[in-house]
């Protein structure tokens, strides 16, 4: 089908914005579209059309941030940063210290457990 000029955006809107149509940027618009209607500069129009469109620019390769590799902490001291846990209750322990309370240095990877009775701030502090 031939499309007049003044049909030509209406006809865009229903195979590129329409929330069902999920041709997005200009090769896959001119896909859909070319399929079914045809103007006279057809493919530039289209293409103008989904470089104006907002929603295809965020998808559009130029705008995506590029990915970089994983990087590790450096740490200035040792200690700079704690892991902490807290494990138990121990079953089957006679001594009243039934809770082990770990700490361990990121940066060097140093470990000290605290046997504790309760599991409390007061005594994780
Ligand atoms: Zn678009």
């Amino acid at each position: 089908m031939v499309v007049l000029i003044h049909e030509r955006e209406k006809v865009l809107k229903k195979y590129h914005d329409a929330s069902i149509a999920v041709y997005y940027g200009s090769d896959g618009t001119f896909n859909v579209t070319s399929s079914r209607y045809y103007w006279t500069g057809m493919m530039k129009f289209i293409f103008v059309y989904a470089k104006n469109c907002a929603e295809c620019g965020k998808y559009r390769v130029e705008n995506q941030k590029s990915s970089s590799f994983l990087q590790t902490h450096v740490y200035s001291q040792r200690f700079e940063t704690l892991s902490i846990d807290l494990f138990g209750p121990l079953a089957g322990i006679k001594n009243h210290k039934k809770r082990i309370f770990i700490v361990e240095g990121c940066s060097t990877k140093r470990v000290e457990l605290f046997a504790l009775p309760n599991a409390t701030v007061k005594g994780c502090v």
